[in-house]
């Protein structure tokens, strides 16, 4: 048994979301909490302490803490960037389902996250507390089981690991009920921010199941792979689900050679895969990070000569309409 102080639950419930607690642990400066506290009432601070753990104190450019901290700059309007940057609220997810792409389905699972990052294109969307009823499931799972040509469901969010253990399992059982379905898939960022989410009752809800299990985490930095990290994804290795990695290409923050390249080994160290690194979303309040598709090019082009070719991960973004997500050329 994990004493009850690490488990993952406590570690949700007690996540830091007053920006001058979080600046006075990090012993940053007093100065940083007026514009913290601004810009949070539009997208809140939110940190676990775990995630805080790997910051390094009195660092005002910790590429973790920048990934967090609520700043003014998020506050000024910029052009092309809009708060439904993927059109997604007129593609209709309220009933908890999207399916855009040939053979696979997206369920948001629930809206709530462990972490707010600064960066993410939910920070407008208004589903802060849907949860999927029992009404919906059951609407969902009539949807899937009419279409054989949906092969794999993707659970999203929000972050899907936010359920309870026994709630997926639950969920993993209805679906393994439908025969042309092969695969399920987390979309999560909560084994990252909270290691100790990678329970012993998740592993065996994902072996129980004839369904192969994927799990794409999202991480964008190698200091957010600790050992802690490594070390809870053992289990997944022993269990052979196929973990993968998502990122997100930010200015100040991961958007040098060496960096990208300490993160995909690092993943790689731990049993992950890089899978795909998006180009940001242009969602008001981030601009700030954003960077050029040709400088984006230019960096994986130099990443590519540096790594083997299965340490490189897809640079992509999202494009509303179309039928997957679109790579850009490294041509
Ligand atoms: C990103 C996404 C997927 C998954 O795309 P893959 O290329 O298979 O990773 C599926 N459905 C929706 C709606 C998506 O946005
Ligand atoms: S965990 Fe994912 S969905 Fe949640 S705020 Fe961060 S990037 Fe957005």
């Amino acid at each position: 048994m994990q004493p009850l102080t690490d488990r993952w639950q406590q570690h949700l419930s007690n996540a830091i979301s007053d920006p001058a607690q979080l600046i006075r642990l990090l012993d940053l400066p007093d100065s940083l909490v007026e514009p913290a506290r601004r810009a949070a009432q539009q997208f809140p601070l939110r940190v676990p302490q775990p995630f805080i753990d790997r910051m390094v104190k009195g660092d005002i450019n910790d590429p973790l803490l920048k990934q967090v901290l609520p700043l003014d700059a998020e506050l000024e309007p910029v052009p092309g960037f809009t708060t439904d940057p993927l059109a997604e609220m007129q593609s209709n997810p309220h009933d908890g389902l999207i399916h855009k792409y040939q053979g696979r389905v997206l369920l948001i699972t629930t809206g709530a996250c462990a972490i707010n990052c600064r960066y993410c294109f939910r920070r407008h969307f208004p589903y802060q507390d849907n949860k999927l009823g029992p009404e919906q499931w059951q609407a969902i799972l009539d949807y899937i089981r009419a279409d054989s040509s949906i092969h794999e469901v993707l659970f999203s969010g929000g972050d899907p690991l936010a359920t309870p253990d026994r709630r997926i399992l639950a969920m993993l059982e209805d679906l393994a009920d439908i025969p042309h379905l092969s695969r399920v898939r987390f979309h999560t960022r909560l084994p990252v921010v909270i290691p100790q989410r990678i329970t012993p009752e998740l592993i065996s809800a994902l072996t129980a199941t004839r369904l192969q299990a994927v799990m794409v985490l999202h991480a964008n930095h190698p200091n957010e792979i600790n050992q802690q990290l490594a070390d809870a994804l053992v289990p997944m290795q022993q269990a052979r689900i196929t973990v993968l990695n998502q990122a997100v290409l930010l200015k100040g923050i991961n958007d040098e050679v060496a960096t990208l390249r300490q993160l995909s080994e690092k993943l790689f160290a731990a049993g992950v895969l890089p899978y795909y690194l998006f180009v940001l979303d242009p969602v008001a309040g981030s601009a700030h990070f954003d960077i050029s598709d040709s400088d984006a090019q230019t960096l994986i082009r130099e990443l590519q000569s540096q790594l083997p070719g299965y340490l490189l991960p897809r640079l992509a973004r999202e494009v509303p309409g179309k039928p997957s997500k679109t790579l850009l050329s490294l041509d």
